[in-house]
């Protein structure tokens, strides 16, 4: 059996090679910026639209003429053409469902990120074996016009779970990422693997109720806690993310006084008066006494705003090793998990805007009634915490090669139905406790993961029947 598996890897370039790198992404970016301002003015001006299959037909000419071009691997330009197409095509998409989505834009440097190589074109992985002991392999990334950088080789490409290797291992594409101020490599592979026994029905079969007040709620009455490292980072997101608006506001008023400042000194020169004094430097003075220079608004903010990145990051990463965490421990212990085809994206839209028309013929401006933005949001972020989507993504990517049954189940009314007799149970959202007259009695979101398994069981008989 083939199964499809990523391998993420920290690099560690060194500073010439660090260089290499940034500047092949800005020749990167640079060619995605002028391929869809090339079809933006072909859009608008013609009506044309342009395919990548011009932009690719296209690329060859301007490799000749451009040494800046020329210098990177001519099919991992061809990758960045296609990401533009993709993006365009998620936009004519969007058009289509009757959405209203923002033209493709313009990538500043802190927006473009990624290189793509085909493997063994552009970028190739070499592992090697070391003599140590403790740390047996080693392995680079040659990247072309780079060199071959290291890898942090925590874990062997092809390694599975219970350490044993996948055999062959087919590397498809190598991603070279810019994440803060570090670099990562990421391996997309297809793994060949011993195909697995299905584990149900010798391994018993659960539903999951992913939800807010628990991170997930199984059948049998199980319930995990949602985790509290979140919490913690969200208030240190959130005190970082204060500071840094501070920090905003003051650099915005530093301008202003630079400003005035500036005019000042032009309209006394005109005037033939006397120049106005520089405002002395503003000293910063430590509990030990030590001094320097005050930071300025503009440095604090830009300091700030890499601090609140980091953080970002490092919640994405603990809420990852979380889920994949869980999703191991589910999988060696249930055969068949049946989970909801969460709407997501639809719970955590934002409430459309609402006109006040009464208000805005009294204002003579648009007036919008209040709609419960502000409450939902705080809910949307407890949705997006629990992130359900990416969790089922990651269980059911890891439940194949176990032989572990992933089955998605009609979401509609799972916590609105008895799992014992199926009757009809209205519940508002605070009502966390699931009582019927039969004599049912359970948490709300348990009740809803037994509704999911049963549904889940259904669709897998009527599916072999
Ligand atoms: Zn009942």
């Amino acid at each position: 059996m083939e199964i499809r598996r990523s391998y993420r890897y920290a690099l560690r370039p060194t500073g010439t090679q660090q260089r290499a790198l940034v500047a092949q992404l800005d020749a990167h970016r640079v060619l995605y910026n002028s391929a869809l301002d090339h079809r933006r003015t072909a859009y608008r001006m013609a009506g044309v639209s342009i395919t990548y299959y011009d932009q690719a037909r296209e690329l060859g000419a301007i490799r000749v003429g451009n040494p800046q071009q020329k210098a990177c691997n001519h099919s991992s330009q061809q990758h960045t053409l296609r990401r533009l197409d993709r993006s365009f095509q998620a936009f004519f998409r969007r058009i289509k469902a009757g959405q209203e989505p923002g033209f493709p834009r313009f990538r500043g440097r802190n927006r473009f990120r990624t290189l793509t190589f085909t493997h063994g074109d552009g970028a190739t992985f070499t592992e090697t074996r070391t003599s140590p002991l403790r740390h047996p392999f080693a392995a680079t990334v040659k990247i072309q016009g780079v060199g071959a950088v290291p890898l942090v080789y925590h874990r062997r490409l092809g390694e599975r779970e219970g350490g044993q290797m996948a055999d062959p291992v087919r590397i498809g594409t190598v991603e070279i990422i810019r994440t803060g101020d570090h670099w990562e490599a990421v391996f997309s592979c297809t793994l060949t693997v011993p195909t697995p026994k299905d584990a149900y029905p010798t391994l018993p079969a659960t539903g999951i109720d992913v939800g807010l007040e628990h991170y997930a709620s199984l059948a049998d009455g199980e319930q995990v806690p949602n985790p509290r490292f979140l919490r913690k980072s969200m208030g240190e997101v959130k005190r970082l993310q204060r500071k840094l608006d501070r920090a905003r506001k003051d650099r915005a008023a530093e301008k202003r006084a630079a400003k005035k400042r500036e005019t000042a000194v032009v309209t006394a020169r005109v005037a033939g008066k006397p120049i106005p004094p520089t405002p002395p430097v503003e000293v910063w003075v430590s509990t030990r006494g030590k001094k320097r220079p005050k930071r300025t608004a503009e440095r604090r903010a830009r300091l700030l705003s890499r601090a609140v990145a980091r953080r970002h990051e490092k919640i994405g990463n603990q809420r990852a090793f979380f889920q994949w965490h869980l999703a191991r421990s589910l999988i060696s212990r249930f055969g068949l998990i049946a989970v909801e085809m969460l709407k997501r994206r639809n719970m955590a839209r934002r409430p459309k805007k609402k006109l006040d028309e009464a208000k805005t013929k009294d204002a003579g401006q648009p007036v919008y009634a209040p709609n419960g933005a502000a409450a939902k949001s705080g809910l949307n972020k407890s949705i997006y915490d629990a992130a359900g989507g990416l969790f089922v993504q990651r269980l059911s990517s890891k439940a194949e090669e176990a032989g572990c049954l992933i089955v998605g189940v009609r979401a509609a009314g799972t916590s609105q139905e008895c799992p014992r007799c199926a009757r009809k149970t209205p519940k508002t959202l605070d009502e966390r406790w699931h009582t019927c007259p039969c004599g049912c009695s359970l948490p709300r979101d348990v009740a809803a993961a037994q509704v999911i398994r049963a549904r889940g069981l259904t669709s897998v008989a009527v599916s072999a029947a």
